[in-house]
């Protein structure tokens, strides 16, 4: 019996110690930090993209199929509120800086307080200081909002030229990449561009996508890598423009390409790195209530986190990935007065461009002086609505009216047009034969976009890995810094408060 009770004991004690050594590797801070913001992506996108790929991928199923994106399937999440000090439509200037650095600021305003004098210190910092590699990735220009929050403090979120000098200067970034820069030269004579300041400041600077692709850690002491074929406002191009171009034999570089190069760069050393990749064009797509590019630009954002997924597989105990939003953008829902109970997502497929590359169609159209029918030949070609009728897209009475409304104005030189508040309801200030295009397409699916700005919806957050269980419930954007400082185990300088 003395005999069955020692043992007994010792199995206990073998259990607590089993115990206590779990618990100890649950508290081992994450090495590889990865912070992925999809900018707009609320809710209705991802839910939105879930459908429309379940349909796609399942033509013949009876109902809709939501397919898994990469981050779906994380264990850990939550939601959060995003707004700021003065609105609850916050901007991404004040979102990121909120969750970079727990703090509260106004739209507009990077890493400062309301009153724009007190700095405040983004996470990046605090994880170089403990020894951490530095990674900034965005879809966008490099000196836009949600980068700049990571990297820069300045008053104003259009100080492009001080951002992207801040970011070259300072010592936070190891590597940057992505988009290229809005302003690359000062307003000053005598200011370098940023290319020579980055050449100074001991970055290589990649341009062209082999030696993107082929990145090594022994190809610079820090690395500035830009796609050579930015789109408009010196953006990566957009995801369903990306897959045209490389199905017509083009060869355009992914955020997942430009987040795997990050990745072999950064990840040899021996405290990890912390890495922001931002999907920033899917905001612009919900901005222009389009709603296939903006299902895109989610996928793209997927694919990205797709490949640090990948690398977390060989290094399980030791990184955490957190995928969120940074507001949501365009008020997009889904389900449409005219559609009611039924969702018809395969029409979305039809659609092959972007609002921005429609837009040189119609510009076209319009130095062409092409008559509607021809214009309405180039709206089947881009997004499958016909006017013949028996087709699976083909438009109503109605539908035509509207399409030959915004093709009057659209045909109109810009300065011709006269906007009233009739014409921004209906366009938004976008070109209104692509917009209209847009949303008819959109309400045949079943979506609608109910504003062409910001709104207040709470944003979902997705974690896995180390440290995941910290992004567990519901909390304000703010708390984002907080929960990233606690699973690297650093200590913050400011104090986390209620009311921020
Ligand atoms: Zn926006």
């Amino acid at each position: 019996m003395k005999k069955l009770i020692s043992l007994l004991l010792a199995l206990v004690l073998c259990l607590a110690l089993v115990g206590s050594v779990s618990a100890q590797e649950a508290a081992k801070p994450a090495k590889y930090v990865f912070f992925f913001i999809g900018d707009g992506m609320g809710s209705p996108q991802i839910t939105a993209t879930r459908y429309f790929l379940g349909t796609v991928n399942n033509p013949d199923a009876p109902f809709p199929v939501p397919a898994e994106l990469s981050f779906t399937t994380f264990k850990s999440g939550g939601l959060m509120t995003t707004y700021d000090s003065t609105s609850f439509c916050p901007d991404s200037a004040s979102t990121a800086s909120s969750m970079a650095s727990g703090e509260k600021t106004l739209s507009g305003v990077i890493n400062y307080d309301v009153n724009k004098e007190r700095q405040f210190k983004p996470i990046t910092e605090y994880a170089k200081a403990a020894g951490k590699k530095i990674g900034i990735i965005s879809s966008v220009s490099l000196d836009h909002a949600t980068p700049a929050a990571f990297y820069a403090k300045v008053p104003s979120r259009n100080n492009y030229y001080d951002i992207a000098v801040q970011g070259l200067t300072g010592d936070t970034i190891d590597l940057i990449g992505g988009g290229g820069y809005k302003q690359p030269t000062g307003k000053e004579k005598d200011q370098k561009d940023v290319f020579e300041i980055a050449k100074e400041n001991g970055f290589t600077f990649l341009n062209d996508n082999d030696a993107i692709r082929n990145l090594k850690p022994e190809d610079g002491e820090r690395i500035l890598m830009i796609a050579p074929d930015l789109a408009g406002s010196d953006a990566m191009q957009y995801e369903v423009d990306r897959r045209r171009i490389n199905k017509e034999g083009g060869d355009s570089l992914s955020l997942a390409d430009m987040t795997s190069s990050a990745i072999n760069y950064l990840k040899d050393n021996e405290e990890g790195f912390f890495m922001m990749v931002e999907g920033g064009k899917l905001d612009w797509a919900c901005h222009a209530n389009d709603a296939v590019t903006t299902m895109y630009e989610t996928i793209a954002l997927s694919d990205a986190v797709q490949v640090a997924v990948d690398f977390a597989k060989d290094h399980p105990d030791e990184t955490l990935i957190v995928v969120t939003g940074d507001h949501e953008t365009g008020g997009l829902t889904i389900g449409f007065a005219t559609t009611a109970y039924d969702t018809h997502f395969n029409y979305l497929d039809n659609q092959i461009i972007s609002y921005e590359d429609f837009d040189k169609r119609v510009a076209k159209l319009r130095e062409d002086g092409a008559s509607f029918e021809d214009a309405m030949a180039v709206v089947e070609e881009c997004y499958g609505m016909s006017m013949e009728e028996g087709k699976e897209l083909s438009l109503t009475a109605s539908e035509i009216g509207r399409m030959k409304d915004a093709y009057t104005m659209s045909m109109l030189p810009k300065a011709q047009r006269v906007i009233g508040e009739q014409e921004s309801f209906l366009y938004g200030g976008y070109e209104p034969f692509t917009v209209t295009s847009a949303h008819i397409l959109n309400n045949k699916a079943g979506l609608a976009y109910t504003s062409y700005a910001h709104t207040g919806l709470q944003i979902p957050v997705y974690a896995q890995g180390v440290g995941a269980e910290n992004f567990l419930g519901f909390f304000d954007n703010t708390d984002i810094f907080f929960k990233f400082m606690s699973a690297m185990n650093l200590t913050p300088d400011i104090v986390k408060t209620a009311s921020k």
